[in-house]
């Protein structure tokens, strides 16, 4: 097999959603007042002690469990040395020895199965502003929780990472540890290129998805352009580049050691089986299985699965419609009408689609007539089965009045008819439109078509 022209690999720092922090009891949000969230842990006053939150640890090994990865028996957590006003106690309490999981993956959308290296947690250090004479730190994020996520260098394109991320945030959203409103997601990535020998270069502290996307392809580019050396660089937004930050550094210069102030925790099989009762399932096999089930077109149900207010939603509502009907319409018509008006799946009350999709499904009214109600609730609620009967929207399937209208249309339109018939089949288009617009959508258009061929060809 070639080997492959570009090689990514991601190690991504998801902030857990937690009310407290890893390792005492200040919040993680509130107050956004620079330094009023801490105690004498998070600011590392000597003799202050680590508590280890328990909801972190629960959070973290419900991801491993999602991932397939595999748990470690044992929980222990290490101090990683350097030196930096970031975390005044000179070390971040991460782990790295034995982290808790260990391998797993990721299935895109495409299929396409991601490997992982491992999951630890970790906790975040304090954020620096810089100024042109000062640094100022804000200790409120000190000990927030992370989890770091280390894919194995599996990925080919900028494009694959994005997929990943994706991907990985709908299965946060899935087992609701990440809010993404709140929450920040960063990531490191490594990247190299077969026309320079994979040289690896690491890009640090990425922000944000769209920013992973955009370093990855300038760093392919650079690397292309340029001679490459070993090297930690920085990702520069604004100007849209990476700059060299410094020559690699080796893991062995942080000097880890076992954090003594943590006691081991066991990780029981017990513990494992309360925690994996917790998981659901999740997107991919979601997908896969209405497939297979229920028939659905494979992009409709992947589309569906990536939300899972929307994947309830549907799950729901095929229990009593067909749920190829279901399908097609949300991910068509109401993910259409949400896109346009900016509102959230929740916002449309489920009662009013039961409502539409009996009316589709016993043929009550037309689809054209089914989107324009579809768009009306995604801005304001009705009951469709009262509007239909209120505003007479029933599909018509007299075809005495279809008859009427074809002639009605073709007597305005005798031009049309005679370039029908001079052989001319945009000219049956147009009529044909003209007369689903004289009938106001409510009918059927296949019968339309049938009505207006049989006196064109009468
Ligand atoms: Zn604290």
């Amino acid at each position: 097999m070639n080997k492959p022209d570009v090689i990514i690999g991601l190690e991504v720092h998801i902030q857990l959603k937690s009310r407290s922090k890893l390792f005492c009891p200040c919040p993680t949000t509130g107050d956004d007042e620079p330094n009023t969230r801490v105690c004498p842990t998070c600011l590392g006053h000597p003799g202050s002690k680590p508590l280890l939150n328990k909801a972190a640890v629960d959070a973290a090994v419900r991801l491993a469990l999602a991932l397939s990865s595999q748990i470690n028996p044992v929980l222990n957590f290490s101090r990683k040395q350097y030196f930096y006003p970031d975390l005044a106690k000179n070390y971040q309490i991460t782990q790295y020895e034995i982290p808790v999981g260990n391998h797993g993956n990721i299935t895109l959308a495409n299929g396409k199965r991601i490997d992982l290296m491992r999951l630890h947690i970790e906790e975040d250090p304090a954020a620096l502003t810089h100024t042109s004479t000062t640094c100022l730190i804000d200790y409120n994020r000190s000990g927030i929780p992370l989890i770091e996520l280390v894919t194995e260098p599996a990925m080919h394109s900028p494009d694959e990472a994005r997929e990943f991320l994706n991907t990985l945030m709908t299965i946060l959203g899935y087992l609701n540890i990440f809010n993404p409103d709140e929450g920040v997601m960063k990531a490191d990535a490594n990247v190299s290129i077969a026309a320079r020998g994979y040289t690896r270069v690491e890009i640090k502290n990425i922000l944000g998805f769209k920013e992973i996307e955009r370093a990855l392809t300038f760093e392919i580019a650079r690397q292309r352009a340029h001679e490459v050396v070993r090297e930690t660089r920085g990702w520069d937004a604004a100007a849209g580049q990476t700059y060299r930050m410094r020559a690699k550094e080796k893991e062995e210069d942080y000097g880890y050691i076992f954090e003594p102030d943590i006691p081991s925790v066991n990780i029981s099989q017990e513990y494992l089986n309360s925690i994996r009762t917790t998981v659901p399932e999740l997107p991919s096999a979601k997908a896969e299985r209405w497939v297979q089930t229920l028939h659905i077109d494979p992009t409709d149900a992947t589309i569906i699965s990536t939300e899972l207010a929307l994947a309830e939603r549907f799950e729901r509502l095929a229990q009593h419609h067909s749920a190829i009907l279901v399908a097609r319409w949300l991910r068509r018509e109401l993910l259409r009408v949400l896109n346009l008006t900016g509102k959230k799946v929740n916002d449309v009350a489920e009662q009013r689609l039961h409502e539409l999709f009996d009316l589709l499904e016993k043929k009550t009214i037309t689809d054209k007539i089914g989107q324009q109600l579809i768009e009306e609730l995604a801005k304001k609620e009705f009951s469709p089965k009262q509007r239909v009967e209120e505003q007479n929207l029933g599909a018509i399937g007299d075809v005495e009045a279809i008859k009427h209208a074809c002639a009605e249309e073709m007597e305005k339109n005798k031009q049309a008819v005679a370039d029908y018939k001079a052989g001319e089949e945009k000219a049956f288009h147009y009529l044909f439109g003209q007369v689903m617009r004289a009938m106001k959508g409510k009918a059927k258009p296949d019968v339309i078509k049938q009505v207006l061929k049989n006196i064109l060809e009468g």
